[in-house]
């Protein structure tokens, strides 16, 4: 797979999927801007790519500051011309019964996990139409396809992704953009490592879920950079609209 001559902006590209789709896109030839709330997480992610020969630099960025996402989106169009757009920076929840579920953590998880995507793309669009080519890939999950009990709030969150992705294809693909999302199952990241930490047992957790999983493993972020990286492709031409499943077999399990 190849990106040569691309300019590819992440969100959330300090750790986990983000991390690794930063990291891919560097090697498959993408000037890559690391972006993260977390900013020298994200410039460590920035300097292993030059160290492998990639270009990249790094810009603190918190996805739910309306301004601050305009700036860093538009400050990178203006002096590269982007191509690629990962809006990846998301959170969970603890595992509760709606009825439980603090507002205030409501709150977070849906202004990180909706307007963050929200706040990127209200940025980027506009500047990708009018030149007249992009890809977008936005991160939503299995949740937000099947709904999961004990994540509503998560589910809620990554279900308003996927359909907005929809909607956003259709503004967008007659002026040359493309807009997807990928809806990856449980992969081994420092946020599934939290979300097994709040179970009574944890590692019993861990076995009952890769059991629940045809291929019996949980996935790694690479696999689901890789295909990130195709839908930011020109490999992934006439592919727009689509929420594609990365998911060990899950959903079909
Ligand atoms: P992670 O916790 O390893 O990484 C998330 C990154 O997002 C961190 O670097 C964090 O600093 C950053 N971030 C958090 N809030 C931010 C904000 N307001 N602005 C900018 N950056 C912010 O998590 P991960 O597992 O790599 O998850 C990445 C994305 O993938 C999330 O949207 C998550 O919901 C989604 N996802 C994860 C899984 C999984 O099993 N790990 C499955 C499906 C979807």
């Amino acid at each position: 797979m190849r990106l040569d001559g691309k300019t590819v902006l992440v969100t959330g590209a300090a750790s986990g999927i983000g991390e690794a789709t930063a990291k891919r896109c560097g090697e498959y030839g993408a000037r890559v801007i690391a972006t993260d709330v977390d900013a020298p997480g994200a410039e460590d992610v920035a300097e292993t790519i030059r160290e492998a020969d990639g270009d990249a630099e790094a810009h603190e960025l918190d996805v739910t500051e309306p301004d601050q996402v305009a700036s860093v989106i538009e400050a990178a169009h203006e002096e590269y011309g982007l191509d690629g757009l990962f809006n990846n920076a998301g959170v969970g929840h603890p595992g509760e019964f709606i009825e439980d579920v603090d507002e205030g953590v409501r709150d977070f998880v849906m202004d990180v996990n909706v307007n963050g995507v929200w706040n990127c793309c209200h940025a980027a669009l506009p500047l990708l139409k009018e030149q007249g080519h992009g890809s977008i890939v936005n991160m939503s999950s299995i949740a937000g396809k099947l709904g999961l009990p004990r994540q509503s709030v998560y589910s809620l969150t990554k279900g308003a992704v996927l359909n907005f992705t929809r909607a956003a294809a259709q503004e967008a693909g007659p002026r040359g953009v493309r807009v997807n999302a990928v809806c990856p199952g449980f992969v081994d990241t420092p946020l599934t490592d939290r979300y097994f930490a709040g179970r009574d047992d944890p590692e019993r957790a861990r076995e009952r879920m890769e059991e629940q999983y045809p291929l019996k493993r949980l996935g790694e972020p690479e696999e689901v950079a890789d295909c990130v990286a195709f839908l930011l492709s020109d490999h992934a031409s006439w592919v727009t609209g689509h929420g594609l499943v990365v998911d060990g077999g899950y959903e079909s399990g």
